[in-house]
């Protein structure tokens, strides 16, 4: 049977989904990077938000001074044994969810809306997460960290997915949901709705001058006619 939904909603899981989840994403991607190159890193004066994994795995390493070439070649290894840890080491995080997440989840699933994610996050890391914060039911699909140079790209191959499958219509609307300016950035170069929670580090005020579609401070602020219309 092939179902199509009436929308489709893509999220951002850290700062828009899941808060405060501890360090052990950092530790992971530092873990990975010591475990398959023996290098000492640490993210520390990253500006990690909006980043994805390998772009975070980079810059730790070129502080240490290692090569384009090296950073290369080591990267899918670094991935493995960084979401190998993760998934290890994952805490329960059922009270870091995001103000509203679990009742808007619901509400949009009932409507028939299709949920996605774009997210930096490596594949395995983000899917544990969610498990971890009692989410991931409600996502069939995803784009992850190690799947394209950018977040526009993320967004692009989640896009794209959900219409080579059939699950939405051309010309159904599609948003994208985070708490950076860089989903605001890449709602826009993909050319669908951009709405912005401030739950994350950016400020509203911020988030505002980047000019989203839609400004909300939490999610309990969103409503169905904002992803559906
Ligand atoms: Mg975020």
């Amino acid at each position: 049977m092939l179902l199509t939904y009436r929308a489709l909603v893509l999220f951002d899981i850290d700062g828009t989904l899941v808060r405060r989840a501890g360090p052990h994403h950092r530790e992971a991607l530092v873990h990975g990077v010591r475990r398959v190159t023996g290098l000492e890193t640490t993210t520390d004066g990253i500006p990690v938000q909006g980043m994805l994994d390998p772009d975070i795995v980079a810059a730790m390493m070129r502080q240490t001074g290692a090569t384009r070439a090296a950073i290369g070649e080591a990267m899918p290894e670094i991935v493995r044994a960084a979401e190998r840890y993760y998934v290890r080491v994952c805490p329960v995080l059922e009270s870091k969810q995001c103000p509203g997440v679990e009742p808007v989840l619901e509400r949009l699933t009932r409507r028939g809306v299709l949920l996605g994610l774009v997210t930096g996050n490596l594949t395995r890391i983000g899917w544990r997460k969610l498990e971890r914060a009692g989410l991931r039911g409600y996502f069939r699909f995803g784009a992850f960290g190690e799947m394209a140079k950018t977040r526009a790209g993320l967004a692009k191959i989640a896009i794209g997915e959900a219409r080579r499958r059939g699950w939405i219509a051309r010309g159904a609307p599609v948003s994208l949901i985070g708490d950076a300016p860089a989903d605001i950035l890449a709602a826009r170069a993909n050319g669908i709705r951009a709405i912005a929670v401030a739950t994350g580090l950016t400020a509203e005020e911020e988030l505002r001058s980047h000019q989203p579609d839609i400004l909300l401070k939490d999610l309990r602020e969103l409503r169905l006619r904002m992803v559906e219309a």
